[in-house]
């Protein structure tokens, strides 16, 4: 391992998994945050973690013709973001690469990947901020927490979230700093707000902002809440949120509503969801809209089709599906989800749905029969049990939705023999990160 302090110079030759530039030097492996393949750089290493060195950029000697001037001030310290200096077509063909290398590796499989299929305007699309909120030298500071690290870098414009957000958090930081409402400090256990979260909608006009405190009640709160509303009339909603618990989790159980109906309403395909300030719903409505369209263009649904909907979350991709089959079963293993999804499918009327709250790899041991399967397990992948039943069923349409590479090529293993790769097809759901989604279109040979 290279020594705390260390200045070396390199070439970086490739990306890790986490969108670091990595550099390769007389055996040692170093990785550097915001170093682009084919730069020659000066790095100091910082620290090592798991036989890996990590630096960060002194001097760079020969710069890529792919750098860009991050939109972001805080592009490098913050943990947000991975690749602000590429430029996002070099992005989008990293992603590409990162899911045939994936397929070439750990499946054995030369396949055709299509091309990453990115965002028209790749910066503000996030619809949902969660920012602590911090007293730095005297001045209130919101932002994300540095790499590897729990300290915050204070940040007044993200520029992968929505503007809207942007705007009302610097405005609440401001009238907290009128009204001497102290952030929550952890080390002393003192203070009020501790995270402020905004959600807004892509389809309606509606704002959820969600203040998390450590109290149930402070001082000047209702004056404090009217300001809010007043410089900010675009907010449809306040929540208070009450977290004592001295805990990394951000929400609280307790939660009282302050002004509006407590939860906005935004829609994907043209079907409505209730969020509220818990809800999972996507992060980028506006690819997540081209996935679910893509997913609906490659099956070609049978109004006498069966389909599963498994890993379904609030069971959107499969209400999306449902007025094209005969029936929809969908199975989350989360309650809250499941809720959520039982409530929605009933506002939108699709009554073709069904709603398991069930470990996917148990519920489609019991199945007997299926034609159509989508799945969209988490990061870590499906589980043999789960893959194995497939086999059995043999749905004659699978799309497997992946938001890791690895455990996608992994899974697919089981299915190859079964199965052809009709369709690999990348979505960058989060421009500016490491993070890849995959859609991969299956059909029973
Ligand atoms: N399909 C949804 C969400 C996918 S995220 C959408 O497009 O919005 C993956 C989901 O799998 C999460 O909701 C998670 O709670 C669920 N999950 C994780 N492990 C599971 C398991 N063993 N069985 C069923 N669902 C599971």
């Amino acid at each position: 391992m290279l020594k705390k302090g260390t200045l070396i110079k390199g070439k970086c030759t490739s990306y890790s998994n986490e969108g670091e530039g990595v550099i390769h030097l007389n055996k040692e492996v170093i990785f550097v945050k915001g170093l682009i393949v084919g730069e020659e750089a000066d790095i100091l290493i910082n620290y090592n973690r798991v036989g890996i060195n990590y630096g960060s950029i002194k001097k760079i000697h020969k710069i890529s013709k792919d750098r860009i001037q991050p939109k972001c001030k805080v592009a490098t310290a913050c943990g947000g973001c991975s690749f602000q200096s590429l430029s996002y077509p070099k992005q989008l063909e990293y992603k590409t690469n990162k899911v045939k290398d994936a397929f070439k590796y750990i499946s054995k499989l030369d396949v055709k990947v299509n091309d990453c299929i990115g965002m028209d305007e790749p910066y503000y699309y996030r619809n949902k901020i969660q920012t602590p909120v911090k007293k730095i030298n005297k001045k209130i500071v919101s932002g994300f927490y540095k790499v590897k690290s729990h300290n915050i870098v204070p940040i007044d414009e993200c520029v992968i979230e929505d503007k809207r957000s942007n705007k009302i958090i610097n405005s609440i930081k401001k009238i907290m700093a009128d009204f001497k409402i102290e952030p929550y400090d952890e080390d002393r256990r003192y203070g009020i707000i501790r995270h402020v979260l905004i959600r807004t909608s892509l389809h309606f006009n509606e704002i959820m902002v969600v203040l998390v405190t450590n109290c149930d009640s402070f001082p000047s709160r209702n004056n404090f809440i009217n300001i809010i509303k007043k410089e900010n009339p675009e907010i449809t909603t306040i929540v208070q949120n009450i977290n004592k618990r001295d805990t990394n989790v951000i929400l609280g159980e307790q939660e009282r509503i302050l002004f509006g109906k407590g939860y906005i309403v935004d829609s994907l395909c043209g079907i409505k969801f209730h969020i509220s300030s818990k809800s999972f719903f996507q992060i980028n409505p506006i690819q997540t809209e081209k996935l679910y369209r893509y997913i609906a263009t490659k099956l070609d649904l049978k109004k006498s089709d069966a389909l599963l909907d498994a890993y379904s979350g609030v069971g959107t991709i499969g209400m999306s599906l449902a007025n094209k089959v005969k029936e929809v079963i969908s199975v989350e293993i989360e309650r809250s989800a499941v809720k959520d999804a039982i409530r929605n499918a009933k506002e939108n009327n699709i009554k073709n749905i069904k709603f398991i709250c069930d470990d996917a790899s148990r519920y489609i041991n019991e199945l007997k029969e299926l034609d159509v399967l989508v799945m969209d397990p988490p990061r870590k992948g499906s589980t043999p049990e789960f893959l194995k039943a497939v086999n059995y069923l043999q749905p004659k349409n699978i799309i497997y939705v992946s938001c890791d590479p690895n455990t996608l090529a992994r899974d697919i293993n089981y299915l190859k023999d079964k199965y052809i790769i009709k369709v690999v097809q990348p979505f960058d759901m989060f421009p500016m990160t490491y993070h890849i989604e995959t859609v991969v279109h299956l059909v029973r040979r």
